[in-house]
């Protein structure tokens, strides 16, 4: 099958022949049909920390046909997108971590961002069958490929509770932020304030959902809510990773606010722990998501509950990978691109 294979931090992707993976007992396989390319992608391509060896294979948000079964209640043809984890090899027979740890086991590997368990970016992907999600009729392939981030966004609202009613600051409007946007407008929250400032991802932001974008390199962020909504959040998503921006949500937010991180920053992050205390503000982190996740976005996408084209910025082919993922680099346009590894 053809693989874009990573060649280390610094070199393009590269298209070439791999093995079919083998199955082994409770495995499916899977012919890719939509990939996401992911900014966890594009950051184990740059940085050398996060452990991802030349040979991988990434792609991690994908949606396809399964191919070849060795799981009775998974039928070849069934079409399905994938919760990209693989437990460790105790694990693996009962399908899910033995602890219920799921993303934060750490024997646990994500498909796709592990150096033995190859990704997506590839014709075929081998998962656990407990691990494929089948699509509704009226769910495409290509919405389906979207699961996986929404997901993300899923697992953040629930670690912060209901969001019907609330105020929200949403900083960062990257696909994650988007996603968040989203799944708290469909949740029904009052107000959805989005923090960016890349102009073309706030106005994606407004039409995804979002009921007012603000511009964090020429406004203040509290007052900019406040103007916005006549409230202070009570519910703050830092989506960004950016340096220094938890302490701007702290300052954002009302009084008892919960603020959850979902963006990936790896640097030292100060911040004031009394501007917190005095509002009694709770921090929280928020990782990857959980099969309930997957099967709460896929109920919306039935119900046509999310803008899902107004979510996907392209489509490219295999071919196209390479460039496109160097070019995403420089440029990442917010919503998700998608490849489509059969053409
Ligand atoms: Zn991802
Ligand atoms: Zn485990």
């Amino acid at each position: 099958m053809r693989a874009a294979i990573f060649n280390g931090v610094g070199s393009p992707l590269e298209i070439a022949e791999r093995p079919t993976p083998l199955l082994r007992e409770g495995d499916v396989l899977v012919r890719v049909a939509f990939c996401g390319i992911c900014g966890s992608d594009l950051h184990a391509a740059a940085d050398a920390s996060m452990g991802l060896a030349a040979g991988a294979v990434m792609g991690h948000e994908f949606s396809g046909e399964i191919v070849e079964s060795a799981a009775p209640n998974h039928p070849v043809g069934e079409r399905i997108c994938g919760i990209p984890l693989q437990e460790c090899e105790d694990c693996r027979p009962l399908g899910a971590c033995r602890r219920g740890l799921g993303m934060v086991c750490p024997g646990n590997k994500v498909i796709g961002l592990s150096n033995s368990a190859d990704g997506a970016y590839a014709e075929f992907v081998r998962i656990g069958a407990s691990r494929a999600v089948p699509l509704p009729d009226n769910v495409s392939l290509e919405h389906g490929a979207l699961v996986e981030p929404l997901a993300v966004a899923s697992h953040a609202l629930a670690r912060i509770g209901a969001v019907s009613g609330v105020d929200i600051l949403i900083v960062g409007a990257g696909p994650i932020g988007l996603a968040v946007t989203m799944l708290a407008r469909a949740s029904g929250a009052r107000s959805l304030v989005v923090s960016e400032p890349h102009p073309g991802r706030r106005g994606r932001a407004l039409r995804l959902g979002a009921t007012a974008a603000i511009d964090p390199s020429s406004q203040e962020l509290r007052q900019a809510f406040r103007a916005a909504t006549g409230a202070s959040p009570s519910m703050v998503f830092e989506c960004s990773g950016v340096s220094g921006m938890l302490q701007h949500c702290i300052d954002a937010a009302a009084i008892r606010a919960s603020i959850v991180v979902v963006g990936v920053a790896s640097r030292p992050e100060p911040i004031i722990p009394a501007s917190a205390l005095f509002k009694e503000i709770t921090l929280s982190f928020a990782l990857g998501y959980d099969g309930a996740d997957f099967h709460h976005v896929i109920d919306l996408m039935r119900k046509g509950a999310l803008d899902l084209d107004g979510y996907i910025s392209r489509i490219v082919s295999f071919g196209e990978l390479p460039k496109t993922f160097a070019d995403m680099r420089h440029a990442n346009p917010g919503a998700k691109v998608l490849i489509d590894p059969r053409r």
